[in-house]
Parts: structure tokens; sequence; C-alpha cells
């Protein structure tokens, strides 16, 4: 990964969002990641973002997402928008690899919102990997 693909990353997706939502939304920052557990991933922070519009737009949105995360390397195995606790406004959107430990926590939850903070546009189980078989 390099710096200029990351640049590059970060408008495409601001752009491709506001193409998609004919509305301002700003990508304020994308990052690279990786916890002491073992996770690791990207974020994209945006503004102007609602949980509506990624209800509304989840294919499209997905789709694309999965494309960005492809050209980043990253397996797109889990995508999920975080929000500000409590509202419904998005402040970013992760993909995230889970490590071993992380895993059983998001697989045996169950439903979009695990926790009012997560909603999940995409998690893939371990040994049902996405082949392409899923549209
Ligand atoms: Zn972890």
């Amino acid at each position: 990964m390099i710096t200029k693909e990351i640049l590059q990353i970060r408008s495409d997706i601001e752009n491709n969002l506001r193409k998609m939502l004919a509305r301002a939304v700003m990508v304020t920052e994308l990052d690279v990641f990786a916890l002491p557990c073992g996770c690791s991933g990207i974020t994209v922070n945006v503004r102007g973002l609602e949980l509506d519009d990624i209800e509304v737009f989840e294919e499209q949105m997905l789709s694309f997402f999965k494309d960005v995360a492809s050209r980043l390397e990253v397996p797109s195995s889990f995508i999920f928008a975080r929000l500000i606790p409590g509202s419904s406004v998005v402040a970013a959107i992760n993909w995230r690899v889970l490590c071993d430990r992380c895993y059983p926590e998001f697989a045996t939850a169950s439903g979009k919102m695990p926790r009012p903070d997560i909603y999940i546009m995409h998690f893939e189980r371990r040994g049902e990997k996405g082949d392409g078989k899923k549209r």
C-alpha cells in the first residue's frame, strides 16, 4: 500500500458517496489500523453520513466498499459502520480483519446491530468464505 494510492482512494470514496447520495459527504480521514489483539483493517472517517443512507443504499455501498477493500488488499470479510452511540450519525466505516479472539464475539452476535454503536453491513462466517455466489 502506498500513500499516493490511499490518497486516491480517500477521494474516490468521498466522490462515490456524494454521487450516490447527491449530498455533501466528507471523508475526513482514511486510516490503516492494527490492534494489540491481532485485529487489523481500515477505517474511513466520514462526516455527513447517516444510518438511513446506509440502509437505503446498502447494496450499492457494499459492492463499492468491497471493491475498495480489494484495491487496498484488505479482505472484505467484515464491514461495518460505527455510529455515534445514541444517534444515527455514522462516524466511520470499518473493514476489520478479526483476530481469533475477537471473531467469536461477532460470530455469535445476532442481527445487524449487536452493539448500539455498530451496524454490520457484511460479515462472513469462517468456513463459508465469500466465493462470489452471494451476488
Ligand atoms: Zn482482535
